[in-house]
């Protein structure tokens, strides 16, 4: 029986899978959270997980692809011109991070996490006896265009020489694969390696599970301050109290960089505002998850209906949603499946969801130098569902003292200090 009590804050993928983890390693764990525990980013996702997405979003020709973008209201990335020092910095180290050798360096950490990640999923499906639809279906992109298709075809060629399963396909072969859904395509790829789940019902499943076993969270509670004495933090003040524990762990996701900032930890990170849509009963539905590759939509057949998630706003950490960007989506849809029309959109209600996006498209994991008992994971962007519980592990190991049994610089969480 270990002694030790944590205090986790934030109630996401990463904080539930870190207090799951440390729960199994007999630590006492409360988790504070400012929502009532039935929305964040982690609910209303595209459901991947997914080793195909090795590439980080700082890539060589994003920044050109980007500048085109920004000039069309309804395109899937979008900066919002702010005069903000930390997006003025941010914007500045991904640009220096969109480099073949900063690429080529992230890669194989990125491969490392997804696929550790998705095994650990698997554990806790099983173990756990959780059923929220997940499933190693693989995942399709779609492409329109032969532009697209060579993009994609260059990174099949990238995932085989990983060892990760990945081929192309041409409009025939998806045909076959698809027979009920018309695309309007040129041809695509499939990514064997890749899972899909539901994750708003895996989310409520492993928080049912998680109180099950005596973890203390606390909703509707918000981390206001944290207060150290020297190199230690003495004690974190909500608006309901104080909470005191050997160790801390920030799992805030986007809204992490403000509550560190009051104790000097400064970790450039922007939040990346996305959109889906889930539709009930869709005029058809896939048989797999696929993501039409130039409007940047995922398309996911979930438990409850078919969901469609896209767009990547960096505007802010406020859940307001921008209408354009939603018209965007739809559009998108209609222009990759014809099937689909305004009117099955109509009445669906927008979920909105922030990305914690660092500027190279690695996550923040780890102990900070500054506090010898304050723990950071967040950053995870696009990958954010898919790392939960790799990340959860990691941090489990490290506030143990269990050897790891991974680890980078490269997810060092000072390394912009
Ligand atoms: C449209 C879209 C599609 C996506 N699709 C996928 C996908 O298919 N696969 C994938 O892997 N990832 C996907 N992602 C990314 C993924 O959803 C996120 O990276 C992930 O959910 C982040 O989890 P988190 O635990 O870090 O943060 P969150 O889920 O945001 O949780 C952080 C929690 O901390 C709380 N909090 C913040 N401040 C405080 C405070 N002061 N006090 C107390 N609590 C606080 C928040 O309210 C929130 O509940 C997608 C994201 C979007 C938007």
């Amino acid at each position: 029986m270990n002694e030790k009590k944590v205090v986790i804050v934030g109630a996401g993928i990463v904080g539930l899978s870190t207090a799951y983890y440390l729960h199994k390693k007999g630590v006492g764990v409360t988790i504070i959270d400012n929502t009532d525990g039935t929305d964040n980013c982690s609910f209303g996702n595209a459901g991947y997980v997914s080793p195909s997405h090795i590439i980080p979003l700082s890539s060589p020709g994003i920044i050109s692809q980007g500048l085109k973008w920004m000039l069309n209201p309804e395109s899937p990335f979008y900066i919002k011109p702010r005069l903000e020092r930390d997006l003025i910095k941010w914007g500045w180290l991904f640009k220096k991070a969109a480099t073949e050798k900063r690429v080529d360096a992230a890669v194989p950490v990125l491969y490392e996490l997804t696929v550790r990640s998705q095994k650990l999923y698997e554990e806790i499906m099983s173990q756990e006896n959780i059923e929220a639809g997940y499933k190693k279906s693989g995942l399709l992109m779609i492409c329109k265009t032969e532009e697209a298709l060579h993009h994609e075809i260059e990174l099949v060629n990238l995932a085989k020489s990983l060892g990760l399963e990945a081929n192309t396909l041409t409009r025939e072969d998806i045909e076959r694969m698809e027979p009920e859904v018309e695309y309007d395509m040129t041809g695509g790829v499939f990514f064997g390696c890749d899972a899909v789940m539901t994750p708003d019902v895996f989310m409520k499943e492993f928080r049912k599970k998680l109180i099950a076993d005596g973890i203390n969270i606390e909703y509707n509670t918000s981390l206001q301050k944290i207060v150290h004495q020297g190199s230690s933090i003495d004690r974190i003040i909500t608006d309901k109290g104080e909470f005191k524990a050997d160790d801390y762990v920030i799992a805030a996701g986007s809204w992490t960089p403000e509550l560190l900032k009051q104790v000097r930890v400064d970790i450039p990170l922007q939040a990346g505002k996305g959109y889906s849509l889930t539709v009930p009963d869709p005029v058809v539905m896939p048989r797999l998850p696929s993501i039409l590759a130039e409007g940047k939509i995922a398309t996911t057949p979930m438990m409850h209906g078919l969901r469609f998630a896209g767009t990547m706003e960096i505007a802010g950490t406020q859940l307001d949603i921008n209408q354009r960007r939603v018209d965007g989506i739809v559009k998108a849809v209609k222009d990759f499946m014809p099937q689909f029309r305004d009117q099955d959109f109509s009445l669906i209600k927008e979920w909105a969801g922030l990305r914690p996006c660092t500027p190279d498209g690695l996550p923040y994991i780890g102990r900070t130098k500054r506090y010898k008992n304050l723990l950071v994971g967040t950053g995870h962007a696009m990958l954010g569902l898919t790392l939960g519980p790799i990340t959860g592990h990691l941090l489990t190991q490290e506030i143990v003292g269990d050897q790891p049994d991974y680890s980078s610089q490269l997810l060092e969480v000072e390394r912009y200090a």
